[in-house]
C-alpha cells in the first residue's frame, strides 16, 4: 500500500467542515475590513525566500523544499506568504496608483521540520498583510482581526503576545545589550544559539530548548532600548488596543525568526494546543519591500496556523455532513434510468437525491435510505410506471402519497420545500 509522505496529511469529510467554515468567518471578516484576496504561485525561485527570510533562520537553513528544475533552476515550495505577496506587489507595481493595499491569502506552506502534533511538513496559513501603512494603528487593526476572528470562531483561552523589535536604529545597541548577557549565561546554551549567538542574538530568545529559555530568564528587554520613534509607535499601539478592548501582554522574548521584521511584533497563544501554542504570529516588516528591489514602503501582516486553529475549533456535529432531501429507492433498470433523470434535475435545483444503483430490495434500500437520514423516500418500480405515479413517502410521519411521473419533480421540488420551510 502507498502512505502519504512523513509529514503530510489528508484533510478528510467530517474534518473539512471546521475548515470550510473558519475559512468562511475569516473571509467575511477581512472583506468587511477591506482586505482582497491574492493567490500567488506555490513554488517561487529560492532566492526569493533566501534573500527575505535570511540565511540565518531555521527556515532557511534547514526546512526548504528546495530542487532544481529540470534546467537546473533553483525552485523552492513556499515555506510562507508574505514574500510571494511583496514579490507581486513590487512586479505589478501595485503601489503606482496607492501604495496602501490591503490582502489575504489562504493555502499550503511547506517546510521540512520534525513531524508532531500541530508541525506538519505541508501546513495551512490564513496571511493578512496591509502595505504602505507605518503607523501602528495598522498593527492595532490586524491585532483586533485576529481577536475578532477568535471570537466568532469561539476559540477560548487565547493571549495575544505583543513586543517591539526597534528599528535599524535603536536595535544594533540592544543587540550589543544582548550579546553582553549571553555571553554571561553561554555555558547553558544549546548548539544552535552559540553559533547564532554573534550573527543573530534575537534568536537565542526564542529558543524552545528549556535549558536556554531559563538561561534567558533575566535577558534584557528591547524595550528599554526602543528609541524615540520606536517607543513612540509602541505607546500608539497599547493605547489603541486598550481602546478596542484587546487584552495583551507584553512579552520581551518575543522575536521572530525573519529578519525583515521591525518594531511591533505579535503572537497569538493558546493554553489549548500543548507545545506547539502558538496560533498565529505577525508583525511589522517595514523593510522588506525594499529588500526585494522595490521603492521604500512599510508593512505589516500576520499568519495564522490553520492546522493549529482548526484543532480548537469546535463545530456543531449536525453541519458536518449534508442529510439527502430525498431518497429514491427504484426497482428494475428501466425505474433506475427515470431516477437517475430526477436525481440529477433535483441537484440542479439545489436538492439533493440519494439514490442506489445496484437494485437491492426495497427492504434494504429503505435501511440505507434510514441510515442517511433522508427525510423522504419515492418509491418506484414497474407497478408504479405503469401506473403512472411514484409513491412518496414521509419517513417521519410514515404517511404515503401518490405522486404522478410527469411533473414528478416540480411536485417533489414544492414537497421538499414546504418541507425545508416548516423545519427551520
Ligand atoms: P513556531 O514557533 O511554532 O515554529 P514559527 O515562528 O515558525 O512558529 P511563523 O513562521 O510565524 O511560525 O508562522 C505562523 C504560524 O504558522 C505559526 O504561529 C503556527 O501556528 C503556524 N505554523 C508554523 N509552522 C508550522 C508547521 N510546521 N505546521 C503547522 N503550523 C505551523
Ligand atoms: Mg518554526
Amino acid at each position: 500500500m502507498i502512505q502519504l509522505i512523513r509529514g503530510f496529511k489528508d484533510i478528510l469529510p467530517g474534518e473539512v467542515e471546521t475548515w470550510q467554515h473558519i475559512e468562511k468567518i475569516a473571509r467575511s471578516l477581512f472583506e468587511d475590513f477591506g482586505f482582497r484576496e491574492i493567490r500567488t504561485p506555490i513554488m517561487e525561485r529560492t532566492e526569493l525566500f533566501a534573500r527575505s527570510i535570511g540565511e540565518d533562520t531555521d527556515i532557511v537553513e534547514k526546512e526548504m523544499y528546495t530542487f532544481a528544475d529540470r534546467k537546473g533552476d533553483l525552485i523552492t515550495l513556499r515555506p510562507e506568504a508574505t514574500a510571494a505577496i511583496c514579490r507581486s506587489y513590487i512586479q505589478h507595481k501595485m503601489y503606482a496608483d496607492d501604495p496602501v493595499k490591503k490582502f489575504y491569502t489562504i493555502g499550503p506552506m511547506f517546510r521540512r521540520e520534525r513531524p508532531q502534533k500541530g508541525r506538519y511538513r505541508q501546513f495551512y496559513q490564513i496571511n493578512v498583510e496591509i502595505l504602505g501603512v507605518s503607523s501602528a494603528l495598522a498593527d492595532a487593526e490586524l491585532i483586533f482581526l485576529l481577536k475578532t476572528l477568535c471570537e466568532r470562531l469561539a476559540v477560548k483561552d487565547v493571549e495575544a503576545r505583543i513586543n517591539s523589535l526597534g528599528c535599524p536604529q535603536c536595535r544594533p545597541g540592544f543587540k550589543t545589550r544582548l550579546q553582553e548577557y549571553i555571553a554571561s549565561v553561554s555555558d547553558q546554551l544549546c548548539t544552535d544559539c552559540i553559533r547564532r549567538k554573534d550573527r543573530n542574538p534575537l534568536r537565542v530568545l526564542d529558543c524552545k530548548v528549556p535549558t536556554c529559555r531559563e538561561a534567558m530568564t533575566n535577558a534584557p528587554s528591547i524595550l528599554a532600548c526602543l528609541c524615540d520613534v520606536c517607543d513612540h509607535e509602541f505607546t500608539l499601539l497599547q493605547s489603541a488596543l486598550d481602546r478596542l478592548n484587546v487584552p495583551f501582554v507584553l512579552d520581551k522574548r518575543l522575536v521572530r525568526g525573519l529578519d525583515y521584521y521591525t518594531r511591533a511584533t505579535f503572537e497569538i497563544q493558546t493554553r489549548s494546543l500543548g507545545a506547539q501554542s502558538a496560533v498565529a504570529g505577525g508583525g511589522r516588516y517595514d523593510a522588506l519591500v525594499q529588500l526585494l528591489g522595490g521603492p521604500d514602503i512599510p508593512a505589516t501582516g500576520f499568519a495564522i496556523g490553520f492546522d493549529r486553529l482548526a484543532e480548537i475549533v469546535q463545530i456543531n456535529r449536525s453541519e458536518q455532513k449534508r442529510k439527502p432531501d430525498l431518497y429514491i429507492a427504484a426497482m428494475g433498470g428501466k425505474s433506475q434510468a427515470l431516477a437517475f433523470g430526477w436525481l440529477c434535475e433535483l441537484g440542479a435545483k439545489g436538492f439533493y437525491a440519494e439514490i442506489d444503483f445496484q437494485d437491492r430490495s426495497l427492504k434494504s434500500q429503505m435501511k440505507r435510505a434510514g441510515r442517511l437520514e433522508a427525510p423522504f423516500v419515492l418509491m418506484v418500480g414497474e407497478n408504479e410506471l405503469e401506473k403512472g405515479f411514484a409513491i412518496l413517502r414521509n419517513m417521519s410521519t410514515k404517511d404515503q402519497e401518490d405522486v404522478p411521473l410527469d411533473e414528478l419533480v416540480e411536485s417533489i421540488s414544492k414537497r421538499i420545500k414546504s418541507y425545508d420551510d416548516f423545519n427551520k
